[in-house]
């Protein structure tokens, strides 16, 4: 079966790749120059390294994710750092750590001794993780998380220091507007799961190399083609005029609206175009900091907190992952970054490394900043907010599959979610055939 893969994120390349497993024979169009979309490598001349396009991190959860690169006889160990679960604030005055202990005592271990919060709130973390749980991590349509939150006798600290971080980090949603049901399956699968689905993952190598060129190395792949037009035939569909028995469509929303909008109009397609139409998008802004020395602190993670809702939330030192402890770099993620965004880059950098200097005071003084590298993705994800009509991957069209963190993977816009899809919409082809 020969299949067009439209887009080569981490959607498009899972695609690809579960094609080719099949037996199948995928061919790859990527209107950019380079692979893995909103996850990838890029070069810094301010910097004059490689740099990924932002920093991202995986967790065990991710399991569809795990598989594909042991598939791909990828060695995990050398390309994540997998760590505990340990929330450290870098203020000193908050952590939360998961105990080597089998679910759920890692977790029940972990809030016990959680530091920063007493054992009142404490209780009430851990009534409401097991009201979730018993309610089979279903939340009630339509509400926030704040809102569930708040019915849940979360305090305004605890939401500070542990739901607020959590919420935007996993979801690039303000809690104030986070879809209380999205979090809920996060939730489930990271802090219900076993203790290695809490466990982050922050990738060794950039993401190109982690398994997308891999995935794709021998492969039909078509950098910087924009596919510009979709025609439905009777054996199939053409792509830019060439036929194909089926095709994926693996680009975000607004380009496969834009792809789709050119195909006969049915119900279906109205509501489909109107569901892409309604989505949102936040941005998410990296910060690198290239350092005249190593720093050597002793969390490769620390959380920050962001008091002006333009700062760091998360900060990651580099030559904390690495065993020469050699690195020079730091990250510092913001995301749900639309207040930084509409401040001037210059003020906006200075704001976050004197912020950075004063949290983390505790570990000495941060070496010299020699150079910055700031990275705004205007459309990281999808704003997961509640009520929103997410496609399925199959479409009213046999030849025509859909895959992006966008469609209805149950998750926000993440990593896994892409993986997911795109690895659906290949097996859904194969067992249509
Ligand atoms: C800065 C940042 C930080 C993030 N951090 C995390 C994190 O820590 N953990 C996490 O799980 N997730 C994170 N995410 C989200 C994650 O990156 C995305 O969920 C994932 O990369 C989406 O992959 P995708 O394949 O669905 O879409 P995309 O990556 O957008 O891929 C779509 C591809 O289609 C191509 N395309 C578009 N139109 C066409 C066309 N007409 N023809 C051909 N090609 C086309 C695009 O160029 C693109 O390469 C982050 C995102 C950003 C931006």
């Amino acid at each position: 079966m020969k299949v067009a893969v439209i887009g080569a994120g981490w959607a498009g390349c899972a695609a690809a790749w579960a094609l080719k497993s099949q037996g199948h024979a995928p061919t790859v169009f990527e209107s950019a120059r380079h692979i893995g979309g909103r996850a990838r490598r890029i070069y810094s001349p301010k910097l004059q390294r490689e740099l990924d396009n932002g920093q991202h991190i995986l967790l065990g959860a991710y399991t569809q994710t795990l598989g594909l690169l042991r598939e791909l006889g990828l060695d995990e160990s050398t390309r994540l750092h997998r760590q505990e679960l340990d929330i450290v604030a870098a203020q000193g005055d908050f952590r939360l750590r998961n105990r080597a202990l089998p679910a759920p005592w890692h977790l029940l271990a972990g809030l016990l001794s959680a530091q920063g919060i007493g054992w009142r709130q404490k209780l009430k973390l851990a009534r409401f993780c097991r009201w979730l749980e018993t309610q089979r991590w279903r939340a009630p349509d339509g509400l926030t998380v704040l809102q569930l939150l708040d019915r849940h006798g979360q305090d305004a600290d605890l939401i500070r220091l542990f739901w607020q971080p959590l919420c935007v980090a996993a979801m690039n949603t303000p809690i104030e507007q986070a879809c209380a049901q999205l979090f809920a399956h996060v939730l489930r699968d990271s802090l219900g799961g076993p203790r290695q689905a809490s466990q982050p993952l922050i990738p060794l190598t950039d993401l190109g190399r982690l398994w997308c060129e891999p995935a794709l190395h021998e492969l039909d792949v078509h950098l910087g083609h924009r596919v510009q037009s979709l025609q439905l035939t009777k054996d199939g569909v053409d792509v830019d005029s060439q036929p194909f028995d089926a095709a994926i469509l693996a680009c975000p929303p607004p380009q496969a609206r834009r792809l789709l909008s050119t195909l006969p109009s049915t119900a279906h397609s109205e509501q489909l175009l109107a569901d892409l139409d309604a989505m949102q998008y936040v941005p998410i802004a990296t910060l690198y900091l290239d350092l005249n020395q190593p720093w050597n602190l002793p969390h490769p993670m620390l959380m920050l907190h962001d008091v002006t809702g333009s700062a760091g939330q998360w900060l990651f030192d580099h030559s904390a992952l690495k065993p020469d402890g050699r690195e020079t770099l730091l990250a510092i993620v913001v995301s749900d970054a639309i207040r930084l965004q509409a401040l001037p880059r210059e003020q906006a950098i200075a704001a976050i490394v004197e912020q950075i200097r004063s949290q983390t005071q505790r570990f000495g003084p941060m070496p010299t900043v020699r150079n910055t590298e700031l990275i705004i993705e205007k459309r990281a994800t999808f704003a997961a907010v509640p009520g929103l009509r997410r496609p399925s991957v199959t479409t009213a069209w046999p030849a025509l599959r859909l895959a992006g963190d966008w469609t209805n993977t149950g998750y926000p816009g993440v990593l896994e979610g892409a993986v997911r899809s795109g690895l659906q919409a290949a097996h859904s082809l194969g067992t249509t055939t």
